[in-house]
């Protein structure tokens, strides 16, 4: 899950990173009042999901209090990158002397949070990897001692942060860590954190990304979640407790357990396919969470044939099978189904689906070549 520019902000203020002062308003009117709050000059920024808010003319500063209900108005409403602006943040318009980029990811590799700095603020950290490689420092946190006083004074020295503002960066950076691990947080940023005209530092854009699996131990964060920005299909799944992505081939997919389900897509693509989604429907499936996951396939009209594939373990084949036939009553499926059911109860549930006027296979090639067979004649 993904937060928003001035949620991000918020939080990682409570951990004493430096941020404009400033509000998020949902029309002009209130845009106006922030402003006349404020009484300097702000800047209005968009607060969609998206990066290169910028660029694409989602941030644009304003002089008073009249401007800023103009320039609020024509961003309300703005389509950035398909995402529809509902709020905007009105902050006080930072005096920017220099941008640096700071942040922090797990680093699968090294198996460690690594916190990157770069004095090439302000644009996107892979263009600058890409890019300038060498003008990124990087440094690797042992998760028991946390970020290091000596880490952060190395970042500072490495992007060629004036002296007199180490002291303030190395508390930056050690909030920010602090902000990353306490939220179960896989992204934090500040792009661009600004060294200001009188020479202070100031973050100015914040990204954080949660780790929806700990999101049961963050209520206040779950409560952030910003359901515009998940498709309806994407909020049903999470409501049946489904992992669900939506991709954009022909072959709807259902299985059970994760790593099955990316075997699945592998075997589609082998056989020439292209899966319409990634869904896993868990461990202990019952009917019910079955019919929810093929009401989510078919509600994609790019599906032309739904491929079930399910390994019986603790999923029972059966209980897949009683899925199926009740979401076969309950639903209008105008598309073939193939399926593939293996192991736990498999001959219950094989007996089942052919009660019902349905056959299935164990081999998996053997249905997955059907599947891509059927999307091509469709
Ligand atoms: P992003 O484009 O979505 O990453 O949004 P940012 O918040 O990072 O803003 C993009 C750029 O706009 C920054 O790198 C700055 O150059 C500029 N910008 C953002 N806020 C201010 C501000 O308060 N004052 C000034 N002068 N520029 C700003
Ligand atoms: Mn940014």
């Amino acid at each position: 899950m993904k937060l928003h520019e001035y949620q991000s902000k918020r939080l990682f203020a409570r951990y004493g990173v430096p941020i404009p002062r400033g509000d998020v308003a949902t029309t002009p009117e209130e845009a106006r009042r922030i402003t006349a709050r404020l009484d300097q000059r702000v800047v209005i920024k968009s607060q969609v999901l998206v990066g290169g808010r910028g660029k694409a003319g989602g941030i644009r500063l304003a002089n008073d209090p009249d401007e800023a209900e103009q320039i609020a108005d024509a961003i309300l409403g703005m389509d950035i990158k398909g995402l529809a602006v509902k709020k905007v943040l009105v902050d006080e318009a930072a005096d920017i002397a220099t941008e640096i980029y700071l942040g922090i990811v797990i680093d699968r590799a090294r198996r460690r949070p690594v916190m990157m700095a770069s004095a090439e603020g302000g644009v996107e950290i892979e263009e600058v990897a890409r890019a300038t490689p060498e003008r990124i420092v990087r440094v690797t946190i042992d998760p028991f001692l946390g970020l290091q006083t000596y880490q952060g004074r190395e970042l500072a020295f490495g992007i060629g942060l004036p002296k007199n503002l180490v002291r303030d960066f190395v508390k930056i950076a050690q909030g920010l860590y602090q902000a990353f691990l306490e939220s179960d947080a896989s992204l934090a940023e500040i792009n661009p954190l600004v060294v200001t005209g009188t020479g202070k530092l100031l973050a100015v854009d914040g990204k954080v990304l949660l780790d929806d699996n700990a999101l049961f131990r963050h209520f206040e964060l779950a409560e952030m979640r910003d359901a515009d920005s998940e498709t309806l299909e994407e909020q049903e799944a999470r409501r049946h407790g489904l992992s669900y992505v939506k991709l954009d081939g022909e072959i709807g997919c259902m299985v059970n357990g994760a790593g099955l389900a990316m075997a699945t897509m592998d075997i589609i693509k082998l056989h020439g396919g292209e899966p319409a989604n990634f869904l896993d429907i868990g461990g202990s499936s019952n009917p019910d969470k079955v019919v929810a996951a093929l009401e989510i396939i078919t509600s994609d009209p790019n599906v032309k044939v739904i491929l079930f594939n399910i390994f019986g373990g603790i999923t029972r084949c059966d209980d897949v099978a009683n899925g199926i036939v009740e979401a076969t009553k309950r639903i209008d499926i105008d598309v073939p189904l193939v399926i593939r059911l293996t192991g736990t109860n498999e001959e219950e549930g094989v007996r089942i689906l052919e009660g019902a006027g349905m056959s299935a296979a164990t081999s998996m090639d053997e249905v997955v070549e059907r599947a891509v067979a059927l999307a091509a004649e469709a």
